[in-house]
């Protein structure tokens, strides 16, 4: 299950969906909410919906077409319903991990699907340990939601509640004030559908409306669109929104904290359709390559993007410098994460069984190679070679983003110094690894300027991974390349 052979992409490690609409079919909205937002996730999918009385959950491994069918979608009855894509990361690869996690509790059942990661999930797993409360997963998500099922001595004071509402959103209210990190949650009780940003809005959370009257939440404003919902507006940081027979209700949850949208969305992980801060994440990174142009520039006959995720920042840069752009690699579409892994022979092949060159564009040209990032630097090197493969006299390797130099603990599967080649190895170092005839990067000012320029004056972004700067504390036992180990000691033998 282990795609590494073929990509040096960070993974995402989620996407979320949240759906109230009476007299829809939320199962099936859901369905394709979350086929919209396959990139975030695409080793297990699941969906939890509600008709107010039981609550039906269907999900297990693999994509979102695999995973549910007309089938299985059926038995999800109700008129609202949350769903869940998820990467994980190796040796959490395993159905008992995928969301949404339903419960029974005290009040009914609960669901809730996690983007993100807390920081201080061994803690708090070691506390609810203490009190008894078994857990059968590996994920800091069976924590949150096991925290939000507990006992009301669980709950520090100011837990008073009566209704069913009050209740949850007390729950909801002293979870977010116990946990720490990135956590966009949705959440599905017998009355409603919550949605929650942690208080820095460390990964985003958006609001859309159907035409008749209900509305949807969704990790990215895309999977609005799909499912037929008109944008509103991002769930705030340290908000919690409910969906329910009122309507929207805005609750407040937490204090906001200084705002740390993680900029890596803008660099990589959202769909170029989707929209942050009230820009599309297309017009960014055109942004991004325009600045990279002017910052390092570089004589060329051609700009080529690494498709599909680097095309808007080549387009940009072609635009800035006046040189044009073309396509010089043609990638395999279909062949996304698979669970066929490739013989021996098959994985000389290498990088062909995902990008061939395309030679009537390369031959004799001088080409600048522009990719949004280089994480580990195992796919650049090959990338280099095809375009030599190709024809291409000179390959110029511009980045659109700054080196990954540190790992992220809120919710990115990057999490090791030791894997990361900026880490190891200066941009020097890197430009003789990967082959190039010259390599640079965007600056960390140069990237925040393009997010900034269309962001706004209060919007604020995570760049730890670029520049070691942490908006969350980080334990020093997260710190340690043997985390894991740390975390589930004698939990399923991991
Ligand atoms: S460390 Fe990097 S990937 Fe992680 S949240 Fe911050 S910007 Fe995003």
């Amino acid at each position: 299950m282990n795609a590494e052979w073929f990509e040096d992409r960070p993974h995402e490690e989620c996407g979320v969906f949240g759906v109230y609409a009476p007299g829809r079919d939320v199962a099936r909205m859901t369905f394709f909410g979350l086929y919209a937002l396959q990139h975030r996730g695409q080793e297990s999918a699941g969906i939890a919906s509600s008709d107010g009385r039981a609550a039906y959950v269907h999900k297990g491994m693999g994509l979102v077409a695999q995973v549910l069918n007309e089938q299985n979608l059926s038995p999800l009855r109700g008129h609202m319903a949350i769903g869940h894509n998820r990467y994980s990361t190796t040796g959490s690869s395993h159905v008992r991990n995928a969301q949404p996690y339903l419960i029974e509790t005290v009040y009914g059942p609960l669901a809730l699907a996690h983007n993100g990661n807390l920081t201080n999930a061994l803690e708090l797993r070691q506390e609810l340990l203490k009190r008894g409360v078994g857990l059968s997963t590996t994920t800091d998500s069976e924590v949150m939601v096991q925290l939000l099922a507990g006992p009301k001595e669980t709950w520090a004071s100011g837990y008073s509640a009566n209704g069913p509402k009050e209740r949850w959103e007390a729950r909801i209210r002293a979870l977010m004030h116990v946990a720490q990190g990135a956590y966009s949650l949705a959440v599905l009780t017998r009355e409603a559908v919550y949605g929650v940003r942690d208080p820095h809005g460390l990964r985003p959370l958006c609001i859309g409306q159907l035409e008749d009257g209900g509305y949807v939440l969704a990790s990215e404003s895309c999977a609005l669109l799909t499912v037929g919902a008109t944008y509103l507006r991002e769930v705030e940081p340290g908000e919690i929104v409910r969906l329910d027979e009122d309507g929207l209700t805005s609750v407040h949850g937490h204090e906001p904290q200084p705002r740390a949208l993680c900029s890596f969305e803008y660099v990589y992980f959202a769909r170029p359709d989707s929209q942050f801060e009230g820009q599309v994440i297309h017009s960014v990174r055109q942004r991004m390559g325009r600045q990279l142009a002017l910052e390092a520039s570089v004589e060329a006959d051609v700009v080529v993007p690494v498709p599909d995720s680097s095309t808007p920042a080549a387009i940009g840069y072609a635009l800035q410098s006046g040189i044009p752009y073309t396509e010089g690699l043609i990638k395999n579409r279909y062949i996304g994460r698979t669970f066929i892994q490739p013989d021996d022979d098959l994985r000389k092949l290498g990088i062909h069984l995902k990008f061939n060159p395309l030679p009537a564009n390369l031959a004799g040209k001088r080409v600048i190679l522009i990719d949004d990032s280089i994480v580990r630097g195992n796919t650049s090197g090959p990338l280099v070679r095809l375009m030599r493969e190709g024809g291409a006299t000179e390959v110029h390797v511009r980045v659109s983003s700054p080196p990954v130099r540190h790992p992220c603990f809120m919710g990115i599967d990057m999490a090791t110094y030791k894997e990361l080649i900026a880490h190891r190895l200066d941009v020097e170092g890197i430009r003789q690894h990967i082959g190039a005839d010259s390599l640079d990067y965007l600056s960390l000012s140069g990237m925040l300027a393009a997010i900034r320029a269309g962001a706004g004056q209060h919007s604020g972004h995570c760049t730890a991974c670029f520049s070691g700067q942490y908006p969350v504390h980080i334990p020093r036992w997260l710190l340690s390349d043997e985390r894991e180990k740390t975390l589930f000691e004698g939990v399923w033998g991991v």
